[in-house]
């Protein structure tokens, strides 16, 4: 059977892709390597709690324009909730809390600069000079030119070259910086940071900086939905499916063959692999070259289930810890009962990704204490997730080397989180760049 476009890759990327395909009457096949869909953001199910676990707890923010647009073409909106207000607590390795609550008030600029305002933990000087980074952001959206500059240096050096002193740094920016980025700010260029933000201060929707969380597991929020609206037309989706190289005929790319030895013919071949995956297909040579400068950062998730509840806030970032965030799952996936289950994350977890799961949970016991109430709730179970290939690790320099997604040579496209879509690799860039690669398949 000929199909008018392979998708190869079924995360983020190859699902926008196909399901715009699919909207558009193209005949679409996807193939996956793994036994299911969903790439590096999926769920799937704790056999002793019953409850969803993700490989990761993932954020959305209402700046992904995208990716709502991917989820409302699979009529899954209603299973994202996006909060009312900024609303981020903050404990430090002392125990002190913090809280950024902005309200939906004025500009998002103006409401965010009113959360930071009100944050304890920091000085009126310091509160004063987050004002520069809010500036700058501006001047990187009215000059373009200005995101080189930004991309050479790293958060750190950004940050420091605008007045931010080390504690802002620590209470407010790099909680933010490696949440988006994955990656320290020492290491990670600013330029991730900056487009970030410039989205999440754009204004535009309405709730543009307001965190969105799936209300169920993330394979429950896209997966299964995705590939009903392909298959009901008249695409097809196949699992277990690796591809191991390309066909070309007179130079243009006209087919897949799997590793099983299964081949597949289409007019277009969109490729939505990440740079590790896609270096070891037959793609062009100027292409393979850049693919080796992609480094990856890793995240480590441990879902926890206590006793009792030890916080009643949905996010918290823990600062001057190993681990980064800790969110409250009853409250985000309205679970009922006295128990509570929380996962924690570790980004940029490249000293942790060689230790033992045990020692790592060991981690996570002596950090949460700085939740008085951890002291005396028992640990009923715990699963730990790492995520050795997370994201690309983001450094001053690779900006360049990231394509642009797009046609790579006659019939052979490519996309992915990690192609170069003015973000970082987020969900939101990965779907940008699946409707971008489609919108080529449907020009051409
Ligand atoms: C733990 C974790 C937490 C994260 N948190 C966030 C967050 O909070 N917010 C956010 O926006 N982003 C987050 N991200 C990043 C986000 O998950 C990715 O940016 C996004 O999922 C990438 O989608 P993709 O489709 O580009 O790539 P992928 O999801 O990697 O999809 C590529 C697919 O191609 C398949 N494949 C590879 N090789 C072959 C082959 N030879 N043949 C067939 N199939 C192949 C893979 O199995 C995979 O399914 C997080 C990532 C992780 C791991």
């Amino acid at each position: 059977m000929d199909f008018d476009v392979l998708v190869v890759g079924g995360g983020f990327a190859g699902l926008s892709a196909a399901t715009a395909l699919s909207e558009q009457g193209k005949k679409v096949l996807l193939l996956e390597k793994k036994p299911h869909l969903g790439g590096r953001a999926y769920s799937f199910i704790d056999s002793k709690t019953g409850h969803e676990i993700d490989n990761g707890q993932h954020l959305f923010i209402g700046a992904y324009a995208e990716t709502r647009q991917f989820l409302a073409r699979i009529g899954s909106s209603p299973l994202l909730r996006f909060e009312e207000k900024i609303n981020l607590h903050f404990k430090d390795s002392s125990g002190k809390s913090d809280h950024l609550s902005a309200p939906s008030l004025f500009s998002a600029p103006i409401d965010f600069a009113w959360g930071v305002f009100n944050l304890k933990g920091l000085s009126l000087k310091e509160k004063i000079s987050a004002g520069k980074v809010f500036q700058e952001i501006k001047k990187f959206k009215v000059n373009p030119d200005y995101s080189g500059k930004i991309e050479r240096l790293t958060v750190r050096q950004w940050l420091e070259s605008l007045g931010q002193s080390l504690s802002i740094q620590k209470r407010l920016w790099e909680p933010l910086a490696i949440g988006i980025l994955n990656e320290n700010a020492q290491t990670a260029s600013a330029l991730g940071l900056a487009q970030a933000l410039e989205k999440i201060l754009s204004g535009t929707p309405k709730n543009a900086s307001r965190l969105g969380y799936s209300q169920v597991g993330l394979s429950s929020l896209y997966a299964k939905q995705a590939e009903n609206y392909i298959q009901k037309r008249q695409g097809l989706v196949l699992y277990s499916s690796k591809i191991s190289s390309i066909i070309y005929q007179d130079g243009r790319a006209c087919g897949v063959v799997c590793d099983d030895g299964r081949t597949f013919q289409g007019l277009h071949i969109l490729l939505t692999l990440p740079p590790w995956d896609l270096k070891r297909l037959n793609v062009p040579d100027y292409l393979k070259t850049g693919l080796e400068s992609f480094a990856t950062s890793p995240i480590i998730g441990l879902s926890l289930w206590l006793d009792r509840p030890i916080t009643p806030n949905q996010a918290t970032g823990l600062i001057n810890t190993q681990f980064h965030w800790a969110f409250n799952k009853n409250l985000i996936w309205s679970l009922p009962g006295k128990t509570q289950y929380l996962a924690l994350v570790i980004s940029a977890a490249h000293a942790e990704l060689k230790k033992e799961p045990q020692e790592i949970f060991e981690i996570a016991k002596k950090e949460l204490t700085v939740f008085p109430e951890f002291k005396k709730a028992k640990i009923i179970h715990w699963r730990l997730i790492k995520e050795p290939f997370a994201t690309p690790s983001p450094k001053p320099g690779l900006e360049e080397m990231r394509p642009f997604p797009g046609e790579v040579s006659p019939g052979l496209i490519i996309a992915g989180d990690w192609t170069r879509t003015g973000l970082p690799a987020t969900i939101e860039s990965a779907v940008l760049s699946g409707h971008k690669a489609a919108q080529i398949a449907l020009r051409s």
